[in-house]
């Protein structure tokens, strides 16, 4: 998958009033990074640094105030053929690309099942649309994938609000890998969950990739997740990637102050002094800041950081960053 310049965000407007008054959240601004089979690539940053807009424009889920301003998203489907998600409408997505060739699994498995459908007929309904599968063999293929993902047949006759979070969680799961997509997507896929469910739900989804050699796409604030489960990732700030590398380097040899603030605050085993967060807070995004995004809450900003915005640039084999502190001519810092 490759995405290049991609920027969306929220069109606000005023309540009580039909004018829209032009306010604009740029959630993603300009956002670009390609994705490897069989890899699994992780989207970290606080909340609010557009990490969940991101992965709903590359899927192409533009709920009301979500809006595309510019960019692309190919995904690439197993016989190599091209979806760009960002020139399809819903219907044609719908038809040709979700499912089939990329799934989504969001915050809330509520937003994916229907509440006034048996959760056997989820697995008919995706199978009769993209197989032409009839609903007795339909049933079938699901109780297989029931089966694999840990639930009980009987959940088959459930209404998803029977079933608790964790075994719904697991039925999206089972949808997300139904028609063994090349890419699945994941927006903090354990966050509602309790501790048990969530080494289960985050085990499952990695067993899943490792069996269909795709690629996993994993939202999360939790940097813990990011570190078990990833190989590649990507650090979020305010709408922007500041830095994409592999996980151990990210972790390791972090090159961005930002993600360098990130690391250092996690708590590491058996040191019990007290972690240090960064100072400040991310900005407003209805009025980013001119130049580099994080120059008001950086510890090594010059001159420049507020002048001029760094490109993602290579400075090390394959780890990008955002940082003026890094020159084209020597690849150190300054
Ligand atoms: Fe800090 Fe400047 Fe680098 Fe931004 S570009 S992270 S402000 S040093």
């Amino acid at each position: 998958m490759i995405v290049e310049g991609l920027k969306a965000g929220y069109k606000l407007q005023t309540i009580g009033s039909s004018e829209e008054v032009g306010v604009y959240v740029d959630a993603v601004s300009g956002v670009s990074f390609t994705l490897y089979r069989n890899e699994v690539f992780g989207i970290a940053g606080e909340s609010g640094c557009g990490k969940s807009t991101l992965i709903k424009a590359v899927y192409g889920y533009y709920e009301p105030s979500l809006v595309l301003r510019g960019g692309s998203a190919r995904i690439y489907g197993a016989k190599g053929e091209e979806f760009d998600t960002t020139r399809m409408d819903r219907g044609l997505l719908e038809k040709r690309v979700w499912w089939k060739h990329m799934s989504y699994i969001p915050q809330s498995s509520m937003n994916v099942l229907n509440p006034t459908m048996r959760i056997r007929d989820h697995f008919a309904e995706i199978l009769r649309i993209h197989v032409g599968m009839k609903k007795g063999e339909a049933y079938q293929e699901a109780r297989k994938y029931l089966e694999e993902v840990g639930l009980p047949v009987d959940a088959l006759s459930a209404f998803p609000h029977q079933l608790s979070g964790g075994m719904r969680q697991r039925v999206v799961i089972a949808l997300a890998i139904l028609l063994e997509p090349s890419l699945i997507l994941a927006d903090e896929p354990s966050s509602a969950l309790d501790v048990i469910n969530q080494k289960v739900a985050l085990t499952l989804l990695r067993e899943k990739q490792e069996a269909l050699k795709n690629t996993l796409v994993i939202v999360s604030h939790d940097m813990g997740v990011h570190g078990v489960l990833t190989h590649r990732m990507a650090i979020m700030y305010a709408g922007k990637i500041v830095e994409i590398g592999r996980t151990a380097d990210i972790f390791w040899k972090p090159l961005h102050p930002y993600t360098k603030a990130l690391i250092e605050s996690l708590p590491r085993l058996g040191d019990k002094s007290k972690r240090v967060g960064l100072s400040g807070s991310p900005p407003d995004l209805k009025k980013p800041p001119d130049g580099c995004r994080f120059h008001p809450r950086c510890p090594y900003a010059m001159l420049i950081c507020s002048r001029a915005e760094p490109s993602l640039r290579e400075i090390k084999e394959g780890h990008y960053t955002a940082c003026w502190l890094y020159s084209e001519a020597v690849g150190e810092p300054r």
